[in-house]
């Protein structure tokens, strides 16, 4: 309904009326005059004149009649009209009164009413817009002077000004009063409750600027938090950014489901809010990504304590649906002024940091360093020409074979990836396959060589087996014993002579999901290794997790066997423990007689190293095994 509807009927419907009665009236008239003239005409003689008045008033009669009719009519349909109207002004939420030139009431409607409680009796056309707010005053919903509030309004909607006013309804909800000038004089006050739409704009303005999920100010918020803070730094003053990634945060959404690692991401929010003080700000800049404003310190020490501070909240354990999840973080720290002073420099600082912490081995912090740059470019690089080299062919897999002790022979053949760079000439796998787990790129990677090294082994003689290295990024994504089963069918090697080399990595985590991937690739017929053996976090408790096939003995134990470390001891106590699992041994990294004759007494089950082979190309392998098929194997 238009405001200009609700201003128009009542005046209509009320000349109407007023006609409607006139009418009336003059038909009453003229029928009781034609009843005097006919009752006249019975006891007189008529002249001419008077047969023509009678006419003439008969006609006017039947005329008036048919007015009253017509507008009898007119006066049901309007009434129905009123009804309507009176429906939709009802019933729309907005209240609104009208108002004429002499700021009287000319109607207003329910919801008016409703909105502050006012009594019909009062607040009804006629009443002026003082009393009427007099009223409010009264019963609570206006607690302003009367006559400044009234006055003021008067006088700017007399000058042809809207005016809008927010004010609050009993029980806090939010009111919009806007008045608006009518052209004929007059004006038309819409009072809205804009309690939800008020609430609802709010909300959508912190969802702009917070994150949904830990309700932590966003990437917006936080270059806008930062900006007033480098603004604000005071002379002598520094101010850190805290650049904080989750170290394998994909791993544990893989592995365990987005709603553990969505609860997993809570619980650092939760954690870094705790760390900051009051006027820092901590932020979740999307996915694993944290930062942290750290302003007015003295020196990067107190930087260095807030880092403690974040270490030490966020690797607590916490439980989430039966996991008991420990996390850690990768940090890199930028410093304003010294790192820049502009927004976007000491971001990108920060960040450059952080690729420092994380190509460090994570689980550690960096402050930027003048070469970082320089660092990053190259490894960015790295990747981009690894990706490359994927696609072109530029990848081998040699294969370094794997000696049994007791007669010698060669028992299986560990997959090793080749990159031929074509400028840089062979770059090794300890360089790039770090560069390809971080970036994802190992997944395909990984495929590539097992469904390789699968269709290689196909042409050695059937007691060989083959090893591939499997990263712990890869053996997270769920589809890993597919791929293991779809290489095997692919290649027609039977499982029994695939051995998957594992790093305690994947054991490094309470990782059901791991496990489970452990044991679908023992069904499959595919045998363990736990490679690495005596490096990292090295616990024996590993061995008790999954019923390994195989340990291989990390190649820092061997260098120093022949020295009077406790090396030798610690390769025995290995031996002892495998054995009693029935697991068989592999010492990594032999290079002298000596090395293989302390091996063979301490009765390790096989060797690998430079001492039989290197690793080499396909090519040599299959002619290697060919020559020595059934005999040992003598020194390369
Ligand atoms: P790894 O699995 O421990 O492999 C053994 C490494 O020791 C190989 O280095 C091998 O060439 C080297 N090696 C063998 N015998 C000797 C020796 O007598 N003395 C010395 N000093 N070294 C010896 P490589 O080929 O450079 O590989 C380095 C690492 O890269 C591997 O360590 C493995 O962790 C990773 N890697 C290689 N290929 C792959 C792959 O296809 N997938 C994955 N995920 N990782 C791979
Ligand atoms: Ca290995
Ligand atoms: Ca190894």
């Amino acid at each position: 309904m238009s405001l200009d509807g609700s201003h128009r009927w009542p005046d209509r419907s009320d000349s109407l009326a007023d006609k409607a009665g006139l009418i009336g009236w003059f038909a009453t008239f003229g029928v009781l005059a034609m009843m005097a003239l006919v009752a006249e005409m019975t006891t007189a003689t008529w002249s001419l004149r008077e047969a023509a008045l009678v006419a003439l008033v008969a006609g006017l009669a039947v005329f008036a009649g048919l007015l009253l009719r017509r507008h009898q009519l007119t006066d049901q349909s309007l009434a129905a009209e009123r009804r309507q109207l009176s429906t939709a002004v009802n019933n729309n939420p907005p209240g609104r009164v009208l108002y004429d030139a002499t700021a009287r009431i000319v109607i207003c409607n329910q919801p008016y009413l409703d909105m502050f409680g006012l009594s019909p009796d009062v607040a009804k056309p006629g009443c002026t817009m003082q009393r009427l707010i007099g009223h409010r005053k009264e019963t609570g919903s206006f607690d302003g002077d009367v006559d400044e509030f009234c006055n003021a309004i008067i006088q700017k909607v007399s000058l042809g000004k809207a005016t809008r006013q927010l004010t609050e309804a009993p029980g806090g909800r939010a009111i919009e009063i806007i008045n608006r000038p009518l052209k004929a004089g007059g004006w038309v006050a819409t009072i809205e409750d804009i309690t939800e739409r008020t609430r609802a704009e709010r909300k959508i303005a912190h969802l702009a600027h917070y994150d949904g999920l830990t309700d932590l100010p966003n990437r917006v918020l936080f270059r806008e938090r930062l900006e007033q803070a480098l603004e604000a730094m005071q002379p002598g003053e520094q101010l850190a950014v805290l650049y904080i990634d989750i170290d394998e945060f994909k791993s544990v959404n893989d592995a365990l489901g987005h709603p553990i690692g969505d609860e997993l991401l809570k619980v650092v929010a939760t954690r870094l809010r705790d760390c900051i003080k009051a006027g820092d700000v901590a932020a979740r800049l999307g996915g694993d990504e944290f930062a942290v404003i750290q302003t007015g310190i003295k020196n990067r020490s107190e930087t260095t304590e807030l880092v403690d501070e974040i270490y030490a909240a966020i690797r607590q354990p916490f439980e989430c649906a039966g996991h008991l999840i420990t996390t850690d973080a990768s940090i890199g720290i930028a410093l304003a002024p010294g790192d820049g002073t502009d927004l976007d420099q000491l971001l990108q600082n920060a960040d450059l940091a952080l690729y420092g912490a994380k190509g460090d081995g994570r689980r550690t912090h960096r402050f930027f360093e003048a070469g970082m740059d320089e660092r990053a470019r190259a490894r960015r690089s790295l990747e981009l020409e690894l990706r490359q080299a994927l696609s072109d062919g530029g990848l081998e897999v040699y294969y370094q074979p794997v000696i049994n002790l007791r007669d010698g022979k060669v028992s299986s053949c560990e997959a090793l990836l080749r990159w031929r760079h074509p400028e840089r000439g062979m770059i090794s796998p300890a360089e790039f396959i770090p560069v390809a787990e971080e970036t994802g790129l190992i997944d395909q990677l990984g495929l590539w060589v097992l469904n390789t090294a699968c269709a290689e082994a196909r042409h050695w003689p059937d007691h060989v087996r083959i090893a591939v290295n499997v990263s712990p990024v890869q053996f997270r994504t769920r589809t890993l014993a597919l791929n293991v089963a779809a290489a095997l069918a692919a290649s027609g090697l039977s499982a029994g002579r695939l051995e998957l080399e594992i790093t305690e990595a994947v054991l490094i985590r309470d990782d059901e999901a791991a496990l489970a991937a452990l044991h679908q690739l023992r069904n499959l017929g595919v045998r363990i290794a736990l490679d690495d053996f005596g490096t990292g976090y090295s616990s024996l408790s590993y061995l008790q997790r999954f019923p390994f096939d195989k340990i291989k003995i990390d190649r820092a134990f061997i260098r120093d066997l022949a020295s009077s470390g406790a090396s030798s001891s610690i390769v025995q106590a290995v031996v002892n423990i495998a054995a009693a699992s029935e697991m068989t041994t592999t010492a990594e990294g032999v290079e002298t007689e000596q090395q293989r004759n302390l091996l063979y007494i301490l009765g390790c089950t096989e060797m690998q190293g430079y001492l039989f082979s290197p690793a080499i190309p396909a090519a040599d392998v299959r002619h290697l095994l060919l020559s020595h098929r059934g005999s040992a194997v003598s020194a390369a």
